[in-house]
């Protein structure tokens, strides 16, 4: 099985995206370094790193971490909100692993893109999302090939495009 403690926001992220991204991601096999989506996150990404306080813990990298009436929340910035879902998803691996690690009594969350804002909260319902999704991406990694490429909504904007289209 591939190994769960190797999974990361982005493995979360793309797995509930396009599974067929995750699993090109998972075996390095880089999206296109030239792609203009690639290029703006790379882009914002070198400003998160001048101007906000990142937090690296393990293989976890989020943007910033605070303390809110007397709660931990976790603050992800992103690009564009293409996927909500992937988003949410990503932000709750994030306040998972933090919380089990750090035996956290109570962690939130919320991403920012532009205007708009998601909450996430660190409830048990969540958390139990969570622990499933990470069991689920662990199966699915292991298999040995990709499944087949099935185009989806986020096709148009995806760096892996040359691998599928
Ligand atoms: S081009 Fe489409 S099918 Fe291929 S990895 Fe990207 S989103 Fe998935």
């Amino acid at each position: 099985m591939f190994n769960p403690s190797l999974i990361t926001g982005t493995h979360i992220n793309y797995y509930t995206t396009c599974k067929r991204e995750a699993w090109l991601y998972s075996r390095k096999i880089h999206a296109d370094q030239w792609d203009e989506n690639i290029l703006m996150g790379k882009a914002l990404s070198d400003i998160k790193e001048e101007q906000l306080h990142q937090f690296p813990f393990s293989n976890l990298k989020f943007d910033k971490i605070g303390k809110q009436r007397g709660h931990y929340l976790v603050t992800e910035y992103k690009k564009s909100m293409k996927n909500p879902k992937a988003a949410k998803m990503q932000l709750l691996f994030y306040m998972y692993q933090l919380k089990t690690s750090l035996k956290l009594k109570e962690i939130n969350g919320k991403v920012i893109s532009g205007k708009k804002v998601i909450y996430v909260e660190g409830n048990e319902e969540n958390f139990s999302l969570i622990e499933a999704l990470i069991e689920e991406v662990a199966d699915f990694l292991d298999s040995p090939k990709p499944p087949s490429f099935i185009l989806n909504n986020f096709c148009k904007s995806c760096g892996y495009r040359e691998y599928c289209l």
